[in-house]
Formats: C-alpha cells, structure tokens, sequence
C-alpha cells in the first residue's frame, strides 16, 4: 500500500511569511531533480559532466525553471545522501526565502520534475518503514512539534530518544523467550526439555509493566494538559481571577484565546502543566434568572472540565446560587476558592462542598495566588505516583496497550498458577506480545498507522 520508489515533495515550514521556508524531497530521484532546477553559485566545485554537490553540506545557488531560464529564488540547497537522512532515502532541502509565492513556485518546479506531493507525515512514514524510526518513535516528533510546554517536551524527547521503546522491547522479549519455552513443552516430550519455572520472569514482566503505566497518567497531563472550570455566581471574582492567573503564570501557551458561545479559554503553563482555564462569566448577559445566575453557563462549563474552581466571594453572606453551582459540581475534582479576603469576611462556607480542598485568595490583590497554583498542580496529579524522572508513557494509545498487556501477563500468571496446560498459557503470552508490538510498530496494522500518521502535518 505504501509506496517508496518515488519521489515525494513538500513545503516543510509553516505558510506564511517568514525569514526562510524549505521544500523537502525524498526519494530515488532527489539528486537528479535538484541537478536540473538548481544552478550553484561560482566558486562551487564544477566538474565537467552534471554539477555533484557533497553530501550534507549547504550550497548557494539559485533555482532556476529549466523550462523557461528565469531566476525563481536564491537558496541554500542541500542534498543528504542515504541512509544517514530523516527518511533513510535520498533527501534534498531547498531553503528559500520564506514567502509564499517562492515556496510555491519551487514547489511545483519540483512536481514538475517529477516529484509527486508528499501526503501528511509521508516523511517520517517512510522513516518508521524503512527502520529508522519505530511507532512510538514516529508518534513522538509529533509531540516534540506540539508540546504545550518544557516538562512535555521533555517526555517527548525521552521517546524520541528510544528510551520508552527500548523498556517495551525487553519486556516484549522477555515474554517472547517465555512462549518459546511453553511452545517446545507442547511441541516435545517432557525429557527432551528440561523443565523451567516461568514465575519469575512473568512477574518480571508484569511489575515493568506496572511501573510503566504508574506514571502514564502524568505523561499524558504533560502532553495533552488539563481543563479548569472556573464557576461561580456572578461577582465573586471570576474574570479577576483568570486574569490573575494570567499574570502570574509563566507563559500563556496558546496566544489566541479560545472563546465558545459562554466562556472564554486561555491555556497557560502551570509548573509544566498546560493549563486550559474556562471562565463563564460576564459573556452573552441573559434577561434569563437561571442564567443571569450563571447557573446554567456553570453547568456547561463542567461538562467538559477535568477539575472545577468553585470561586465565592468571602466578604458576603453565602447565596442560594453559590449553593446551586456547588450541587453541580457532583464528584467532579474541585479546589473551593474563597476569593476577596482583602476584605473583611463576612461568608461562612464551612458546610459548603465541605469535603473539598479550600484556598483563601485575594483575585485583585493577587495574595495566596501561590497557594492556589500549589493547590491545582496537587489537584492534578493527585492519588498518583509522581515519578521522579521523567515519565515514559505520555500517549493514551500507549497507556490503552500496556493495560491490555498487563491483564494478559496477569491472566498467564494465574493460569501457571493454576498449573493450566501450556498451551492454555501461550494464548494469554501471544496476546501480550502482539498488544506490546503495536506499541513500537511491529504488530500495527495499516488501519493503525493511517491513523497515527493522518495526525501530522504535510511535509514531516
Ligand atoms: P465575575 O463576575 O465572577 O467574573 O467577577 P469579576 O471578576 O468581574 O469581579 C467582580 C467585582 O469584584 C469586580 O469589581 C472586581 O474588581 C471585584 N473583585 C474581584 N476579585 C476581588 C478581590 O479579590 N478583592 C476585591 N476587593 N475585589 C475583587
């Protein structure tokens, strides 16, 4: 289905104006494409026969249409002879002035020399196929592109850097070397074998499989970040508050802010976590009572929130409302945020939510903000083992795998506990190897890896 011998074209940088944009090739016929679209400058080598460029080195020049002579850009071109390149093949970068109109000239000079268009994540496909890269591997330069901040990063880096497809291969063969075992047992009579005690060895595998998916979860708030609710009857501090928090995080991560028809989103770096605030208020006034008590905006704000701040105003009596948007809240994650205590208090919120985290703030004055970022970061990782290095499982794919492994090494545990017959054992051991192998690619199926590399943008 996948196809390698031609030769695939891309712009590899984002559209738009920019101080250089780079046509990327890849494939059999890179060398003579580039041979007949670029002139190099003087001074360059000038054999007798087609111009030779050296391997991985920058050369100046111009692109030139061979059709019609006239000058398109002046570029750096560099040519990357197989097997050292991103994909393993041939690979050939035009960096051009980072306009649009250059880019796509030089672009279709290339088709026009017998490229074709790369389609989305072409580039690191051809990487994953021919070896240079597994699955994880592949799935990580997509994180590593869009990691929200450092810590994510980070994780992303570790799995291109092959730390967390190494741990699933040797637990893959360690289970592999098991299955040989019990597949000689059936196949040969007991004295051609010696027998073998296969406890510790899957219970080796089952704890490394543990400990993989012990910090699975905070990979993955690395990588995809969190939703906070900020709820509350109208004037308790809300919009202060996200504000606020605006100021005094790090970074806004996303310079656009995200608004729906009822709330407004900012995402902000929180001590490594992206941290998407939703505040209801003070968007679309209803003449409505329910949702000029911001009930209903509250109720949709939570829907699709993984932690709610329940904001109330400190410096008045506790209202019916405050009771009504508490109720919403049900079980959800919630941080009870007593806001204006630059004030004198007057709110007694003692028997409200009474079972959640409270933290006193001031919205305007920003004091016990600190507290408050404390309180969310141990909202979020809460109940799980934060682990002290990096995590290796940042991707719910991963995760979902490693726990379908994990029962099938807990299912041949008990089985060999229960001195079942061997072949009994081998079913549950052949699953946990082939749910393994999708992780690093070597049981994916083609429906699997559309999937993954659909995700990607053209030219990678
Ligand atoms: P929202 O409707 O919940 O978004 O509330 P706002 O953020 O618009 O705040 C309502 C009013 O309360 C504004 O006049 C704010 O200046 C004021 N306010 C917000 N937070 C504080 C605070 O911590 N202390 C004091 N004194 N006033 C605050």
């Amino acid at each position: 289905m996948y196809s390698l011998d031609d030769t695939i074209t891309a712009v590899s940088t984002p559209i738009g104006e920019g101080g250089i944009g780079i046509v990327k090739m890849s494939g059999p016929e890179v060398l003579p494409i580039l041979q007949r679209v670029f002139v190099p400058s003087e001074g360059e080598s000038r054999e007798p026969g087609p111009w030779q460029p050296t391997s991985h080195r920058l050369h100046h020049g111009h692109i030139i249409d061979p059709d019609s002579q006239e000058v398109v850009d002046e570029v750096l071109a560099s040519y990357m002879k197989a097997p050292h390149t991103y994909t393993r093949q041939d690979v050939v970068e035009i960096n051009c002035h980072g306009g649009i109109v250059p880019l796509r000239r030089v672009l279709e000079l290339t088709l026009r020399q017998g490229a074709r268009l790369a389609s989305p994540g072409e580039m690191t496909l051809r990487a994953f196929i021919l070896g240079r890269l597994d699955l994880a591997q592949a799935e990580a330069v997509l994180d590593v592109v869009r990691a929200k901040t450092e810590a994510g990063l980070r994780v992303a880096v570790e799995q291109l850097g092959g730390r967390l497809s190494k741990e699933i291969r040797e637990v893959r063969a360690g289970l592999v070397d098991v299955l040989a075992y019990l597949e000689a047992t059936i196949d040969f009579t007991e004295d051609e074998i010696p027998e073998r005690d296969i406890t510790a060895p899957l219970q080796e595998a089952r704890r490394r499989i543990e400990e993989l998916l012990s910090s699975a979860n905070q990979g993955m708030i690395y990588r995809q970040g969190i939703r906070a609710a900020i709820v509350g009857r109208p004037n308790v501090g809300k919009s202060s508050l996200l504000n606020s928090l605006l100021r005094t995080s790090r970074a806004i991560v996303t310079p656009v802010p995200g608004t729906t028809r009822d709330t407004l989103e900012e995402t902000i770096n929180l001590q490594g976590i992206p941290l998407t605030l939703v505040d209801t208020a003070g968007i679309a006034e209803s003449e409505d009572l329910v949702e000029r008590l911001g009930i209903e905006r509250s109720r949709q704000a939570l829907s699709r929130a993984d932690l709610a701040l329940m904001l109330v105003d400190a410096s008045e009596p506790l209202q019916e409302a405050d009771r009504q948007i508490a109720e919403l809240i049900g079980n959800k994650p919630t941080i009870l945020v007593i806001n204006k205590i630059d004030l004198p208090a007057v709110a007694v919120v003692d028997d409200l939510l009474s079972t959640v985290k409270r933290v006193r703030v001031s919205a305007l004055t920003q004091e016990e903000l600190k507290g408050l970022e404390e309180a969310i970061v141990e909202a979020v990782f809460s109940g799980q083992v934060m682990a002290s290095d990096v995590p290796l499982v940042n991707n719910p794919r991963h995760k979902e795998a490693l726990q379908g492994a994990l029962e099938h090494v807990r299912a041949a545990e008990e089985a060999n506990q229960r001195k079942m017959p061997a072949d009994f054992i081998a079913i549950d051991l052949t699953a946990a190897v082939n749910v393994l192998g999708e992780i690093t690619g070597e049981t994916a199926t083609e429906d699997l890896l559309e999937i993954i590399f659909s995700e990607f943008c053209v030219g990678k």
